[in-house]
Order: structure tokens, then sequence, then C-alpha cells
């Protein structure tokens, strides 16, 4: 007869790999089931020639998100300032402006305007208890509407609707229609404040991981490697009396206890006996992917730094891409350009060929950082909605109606199944800290019984 396991965490992601951690400082006995072949999920490193690499997914930590550079620290794994300095880049209606600092270059009314929106977006976003959302004082109201309405009625300009939709779509991966106005300020709630999530310097976007982010999920997988089964997609997961039973095509394993720790698109894809509770089935239902792609342009040096150039442009829907950061290592022994390609934006330029899209790619590079940007050592390109076994990014979205009709029903347990990922997090919702944080309170709710 199988061994009869204490816990099968399904999913080898920062929220599946932080939960194991937990249990095996515990000495419980698990395993960790991973579709893919790799550990880390919606990060991935990808590795290039003569030791370059990019991160396809989750790359950049900052303050507050405490529980990352603890586990930074504990592994070993050092992390280095995303570069910051120079002119960055306004293309605001077909023309390139530069400006330094953090306020662009453009008319006075629409700079005065943005910052109206986006300090009133950060004042409603106080007023959301991050554990209970639903209990905003206009929470109703708030999770009727779309970030879109609300965008559009504070924005009393063009540029202004302009710049801040380039902003917020790279915040949350999506088209703003697609977002309950309650989500987005929980989301910004979580994510301490919008001037966090906005920024490099004392935000989220501050550091980077030495090495990819890849290093960090290897190191963390490391002392249970071998407990980790790949290449193992869950497909059935049955509930007896005391026990689990987790399935999948040639495998079988029994459990007194399992951790969920996949993207709520997913959990829907697995077959549930006794099936799920019909309000989970329907939060799970409700809960889309945003869409994201990342494309690179790796150069032998970050030659637009000798130019003066920061490599952040923040660019209006004419542009293919909403934003540009300069995403090269540690060292700068070479260069990388990055750029967030979001939403319709996404969808319309991942409708290409690769050589389409290469091409339409280098000539935006060339349109902003000259013609060494069309040169790259290497291109590439990635679309996470692409992936079988993310759908999608960075996470999955509340539309309107789905905090307060189902509340946080996805991380509440049911029997002895326990919900972990990013999307069940309170702190950090969405990010790598968000499931960090997930897979060790799941983790605890088995260990100290606390739920
Ligand atoms: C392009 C991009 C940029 C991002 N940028 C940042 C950033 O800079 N900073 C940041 O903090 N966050 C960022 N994020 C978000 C961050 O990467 C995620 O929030 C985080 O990695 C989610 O971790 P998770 O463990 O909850 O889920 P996942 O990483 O999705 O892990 C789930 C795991 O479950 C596996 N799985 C799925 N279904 C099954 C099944 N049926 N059986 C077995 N295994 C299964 C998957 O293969 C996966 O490995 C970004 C994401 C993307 C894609």
């Amino acid at each position: 007869m199988a061994e009869l396991l204490d816990t099968i965490i399904v999913g080898a992601g920062f929220s599946g790999l932080a939960a194991a951690r937990l249990l095996q400082k515990e000495n419980k006995k698990f395993i960790v089931l991973e579709a893919r072949d790799r550990v880390g999920g919606r990060t991935h490193t990808r590795y290039l020639k003569d030791q370059m690499y990019v991160d396809l997914g989750g790359q950049w930590i900052g303050p507050t998100q405490d529980r990352m550079y603890e586990l930074a620290k504990e592994c070993g794994i050092n992390w280095y300032n995303t570069y910051n300095e120079g002119k960055n880049i306004l293309d605001l209606n077909k023309t390139i402006r530069t400006y330094t600092g953090l306020i662009p270059k453009m008319d006075v009314l629409s700079l005065i305007n943005i910052d109206y929106v986006l300090k009133k977006l950060d004042r409603m976003a106080k007023r959301i208890p991050l554990d209970k959302p639903w209990l905003a004082p206009q929470a109703k109201t708030w999770d009727s509407l779309t970030l879109e309405a609300f965008v559009r009625k504070h924005c009393y300009t063009a540029n202004c609707y302009k710049v801040v939709r380039a902003g917020l779509e790279t915040v949350y991966a999506s088209e703003l229609n697609e977002v309950s106005l309650l989500h987005a300020l929980f989301y910004i709630r979580s994510g301490t404040n919008l001037n966090c999530l906005l920024s490099i310097d004392n935000g989220a976007q501050q550091h980077r991981i030495k090495g990819g982010m890849q290093t960090l999920a290897e190191a963390v997988a490391k002392p249970f490697y071998e407990l980790i089964k790949f290449n193992c997609p869950v497909k059935r997961i049955i509930q007896q009396t005391d026990t689990v039973s987790v399935e999948g095509d040639g495998f079988s394993f029994q459990a007194k206890k399992v951790i969920m720790a996949i993207p709520p698109v997913l959990i829907n894809h697995i077959e549930f006996t006794p099936a799920l509770p019909m309000y989970k089935s329907q939060l799970i239902q409700k809960l889309s992917m945003g869409i994201v792609g990342k494309v690179f342009g790796v150069y032998e040096k970050p030659f637009w730094r000798n130019q003066g150039f920061s490599g952040q442009v923040v660019a209006d829907e004419h542009a293919p891409f909403q934003t540009f950061f300069d995403s090269s290592p540690a060292d700068s022994s070479y260069g990388v350009l990055l750029a967030f390609c979001i939403a319709d934006r996404a969808r319309a330029f991942f409708a290409n060929d690769e050589s389409t899209r290469k091409k339409i790619a280098l000539e935006a590079f060339g349109k902003y950082f000259g013609k060494e940007a069309t040169q790259p050592v290497h291109y590439i390109d990635h679309c996470w909605a692409d992936e079988a076994w993310s759908r999608g990014c960075y996470a999955g979205l509340y539309p309107a109606g789905a905090w307060t009709n189902f509340q946080n029903t996805l991380a509440q347990p049911t029997g002895s199944i326990h919900w972990a990922g990013t999307e069940t997090a309170d702190v950090w919702y969405g990010y790598i800290e968000g499931a960090v944080r997930a897979g060790e309170r799941a983790a605890n709710e088995i260990l100290k019984g606390r739920v």
C-alpha cells in the first residue's frame, strides 16, 4: 500500500515552495507535484549564451516585501539596484519628449490632473481593510464600477488619461475595464500605495535578484528538491474521510492534507470529488488572468546610459508597448532593454508571427534609443497567456461584483484542502511576496491548526 503523506502540495511556484519549506522545517512528510519541468511558475529566468540571462516573469522586489528579502538572505542570494538614472522618455500623441525625475514634460493642466487622480486612488485605497475588502465603506459602489469608469470620470484632459492609463495597465496587466474599482483599490493597498507600485526607488521595482529570479526559486527548493515530482499535472483530487487522493496520468498519491498553490484559472481544470463548494467554484470562474508579454533587446553594453538615458519609457496607445525599463544585470556587463506589452496591445502584438513581432519591436526600440537599439545580440519576446500552466499574468483579477458577492472564498479551506497562491494573499496580492506569504499561511493552517 502507498505511503500516507502528511501533505501534498500542488504547484512549485514561489507559493508552493514557501509552504514546502515550512513543512520541511517541521519534519513533515510531503511531496510537491508540479506540472512543468521546473520550479518558479510565473517566475522564469531564460539563460542565453555567454552567461547572459533575462527574467521572463516576475523579476523585481522592493521595500515592505520583507519575506522576499529574508528568503534571499537565508538562501545566500544577493540583490542589486535597478538602474534609475538619466533622462526618461514620454511618447505621447506620436511625439517623443524627454524628462528627468518623476514629472514628465507636458501641459501643466494634465500634470495637475495626473497628480489628482493618483492621489485620489491612494486616498480611497487607504480605506480598504485588507483582510475584508468587501467591508470598505463604499465597497458595493466601488465594486459595481470598473477602474476604467473611475479613470475616465476623473481624467479631465486627454493627455492625463493616456498617461494614467499606460501606468495603470502596467500595474494590473489588463485593460482598465477588466478590473473592478474595489479590486484595483485593494491591490494598491495590498502593495502599500500607488507610488510604491509605480516607482523604482522606494518602490516595487527597486531591486533585482542577482543571477535572475530562478536562482532564488531554485535555492528555496534545494533542500527538498528530490521531493518535487516534475511533469506531474494534477487532474483529480478525491477527498475521503481521513485522506485525500491526488491523481494524474500515471500517478496517485495519498495524504492527510493538500495545499493548492496554482493560479485560480487552472483550478477548474481539476476534477474534485466531492465537487468544490458552489461559492468557490463560481468565484474561480470569474477570476480571469491579465495578459502581459515581455519584450527584450539584449546588447553588448547598456549603450543608452552613455547617451544619458535611463532606459525608461511611458508610451500611449499609438505605440506597441506601454512601458520600458533598463533590465541589465548587476555588473552591467551587457545591456538589456525590457518593454512591457500589455492587454489589448499584447493581444494585437502577439497575434503576429515572430519575425513581424521582432520588426515592430525593434522599430520601437530604435525610435526611442537610436540605431544601436535596432541591432541587439538577442531579441526575445514571451507572452504568458500562451503558457498552459499559467494562462496569463501577473495574476487573477477580480471583475466588478466578485469581491462583494464572493468575499475571500478563494482562501477558505475546503475540508482537508488548503489554498495558497498569490491570489489568496492579503499583502502584496499578485506579487511574489504575496505568493510566499500565502504559501506560509496555508502551511501554518495545517501546522498550527489555525484557519
Ligand atoms: C511578466 C511577469 C512579470 C511579473 N513581474 C513581477 C515582479 O517584478 N515582481 C513580483 O513580485 N511579481 C511579479 N509578477 C507576478 C509573480 O511572478 C507572481 O505573482 C508569482 O510568481 C505567483 O506565484 P504563485 O506560486 O502564486 O503561482 P505560480 O508561480 O503560477 O505557481 C503555480 C505553479 O503551479 C503549477 N501548476 C499549475 N497547474 C498545475 C496542476 N494542475 N498540477 C500541478 N502543477 C500545476 C504551475 O506550473 C506553477 O509552477 C510577474 C509575473 C509575470 C508573468
